[in-house]
């Protein structure tokens, strides 16, 4: 996802000092109580001889406060103001942090995104980290600092505006940091004391996993855990840095929480290593579609350019050259899907009879490396699915996962029958 390198990204433990990267999601950091928690772990991390990296996200709640007040505001609104708005949050977080940490003796000050600099692309509300210059951050640590902390999930653009990098982007804040500094270890602190082999909100047998491949967890993170943003995999599997997840809840331990780690060092075998869901999709449908060459283009082409981020993809056989073309894209971007159609039809690029748009369906998915080298899995959970009942309407398939669309009401229910399906209660 980087256009280039991150620039500047030090190899890791090459730094006369070690630097360590702590972040705080938003219930860690949820009120004043959960601040001075957190900023204790900090001053143990700095006891045991470490500069530490803090990134904050905003308090819990607030970056969706936020995002509310853009949109009454505004409903078309300036994605640069959005950006300036939706920040805001960690900024706060970051400052009290800075002041919790002073208050205990230990030297520390806040960064906000634009004075490290975080430099980002200009895509605001989705932008990429493309540089993070340590040196304002490392003349500081040689003055003696042992603290900065960063406010997560915002950059600045190379016009100088500010940006942010999408939401849960603090994890991508803390782990483009370690990759920059060369840090020992990347921590993300979070309110489960791990990664699950499911989301353990829906299904009570999901077990926490000691470890999990980098592959595993980008394929999980793209499919819907929120565990942790797919940007902040990606980075930490390019740039291999050492990435953990764990409870800011629970006592500090070196064995806590899971690593996300290379693929050999993961010890358990389990074919399917989790389940994902993403629960608001839809499923558009075009009916009647003249059918020719280049008709795909026709139609994803618009979409694209309307900024509807397209996921699954079935086209029908065809009969008297026409043809029904099927797509899913996220709930929330039917309208915008709808209108680039319409365009394209207004504008005789595509024709069609009629677009069907069923908001009621989310997206069930399982991952595993070990799909690669054992068949059979797609057929497993397919029964699995009949035998609850459950109607698949699309299905698509990739080296290490199986996606399925849904009815959105039967969405548990098929995260807890294929949990127990692939017998993820248990390691294998
Ligand atoms: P934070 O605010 O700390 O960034 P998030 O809410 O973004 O926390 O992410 C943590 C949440 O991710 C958990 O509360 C859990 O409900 C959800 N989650 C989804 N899938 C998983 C999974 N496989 N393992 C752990 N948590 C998961
Ligand atoms: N506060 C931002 C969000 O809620 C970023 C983050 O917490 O990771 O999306
Ligand atoms: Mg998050």
């Amino acid at each position: 996802w980087l256009r280039g390198p991150l620039r500047g990204a030090q190899p890791r433990q090459a730094l006369p000092m070690s630097v360590l990267v702590m972040k705080f999601g938003g219930t860690s950091v949820a009120n004043l109580d959960r601040i001075a928690r957190a900023a204790k772990r900090v001053a143990v991390e700095v006891a045991n001889g470490h500069h530490v990296i803090v990134v904050v996200s905003a308090m819990s709640g607030k970056t969706n406060e936020l995002v509310g007040w853009v949109g009454e505001t505004s409903p078309l609104y300036d994605a640069r103001e959005y950006d300036a708005v939706v920040s805001s949050g960690e900024n706060v977080t970051a400052g009290l942090m800075a002041m919790r940490l002073q208050e205990m003796d230990v030297p520390a000050r806040s960064w906000q995104g634009w004075q490290v600099p975080v430099k980002t692309t200009d895509a605001h509300a989705s932008a990429r980290i493309e540089e993070i210059p340590p040196a304002n951050i490392m003349a500081k640590f040689d003055e003696g600092m042992k603290v900065a902390v960063v406010a997560g999930f915002q950059g600045v653009s190379p016009e100088g505006r500010i940006t942010t990098l999408g939401r849960g982007g603090s994890d991508t804040t803390a782990v483009a940091f370690a990759a920059a500094f060369g840090a020992v270890r990347c921590d993300i602190y979070t309110d489960v004391d791990g990664v699950y082999t499911t989301d353990p909100r829906i299904c009570d047998r999901a077990r926490k996993l000691d470890r999990i491949a980098f592959e595993e967890m980008l394929e999980l993170a793209s499919l819907g855990a929120k565990v942790l943003q797919t940007r902040s995999v990606e980075l930490a599997m390019r740039f291999k840095v050492p990435l953990r997840v764990l409870s800011s809840f629970e006592e500090m331990s070196d064995d806590a929480g899971t690593l996300v780690c290379a693929e050999e060092d993961v010890m358990e075998s389990n074919v399917v290593a989790g389940v994902a869901y993403s629960r608001d999709e839809a499923k558009m449908t075009l009916i009647s579609v003249a059918d020719r060459p280049g008709i795909a283009a026709a139609i994803f082409g618009p979409l694209s350019g309307a900024g509807v981020n397209v996921d699954m993809i079935v086209q029908n056989i065809s009969e008297d050259g026409r043809t029904d073309m099927t797509f899913s894209c996220p709930v929330d971007q039917v309208l915008r899907a709808q209108t680039a159609m319409e365009e394209a039809q207004a504008g005789g690029d595509i024709s069609y009879h009629d677009l069907v748009a069923d908001t009621g369906v989310a997206k069930v998915s399982v991952v595993g490396i070990g799909m690669r080298s054992h068949a059979g899995v797609a057929a497993q959970m397919f029964a699995a699915l009949s035998d609850e009942g459950v109607n698949i309407k699309v299905i698509t398939t990739s080296e290490i996962k199986i996606s399925v669309l849904i009815d959105r009401k039967y969405m548990e229910l098929a995260v807890q029958a294929l949990h127990d399906t692939f017998g993820l209660d248990t390691a294998a």
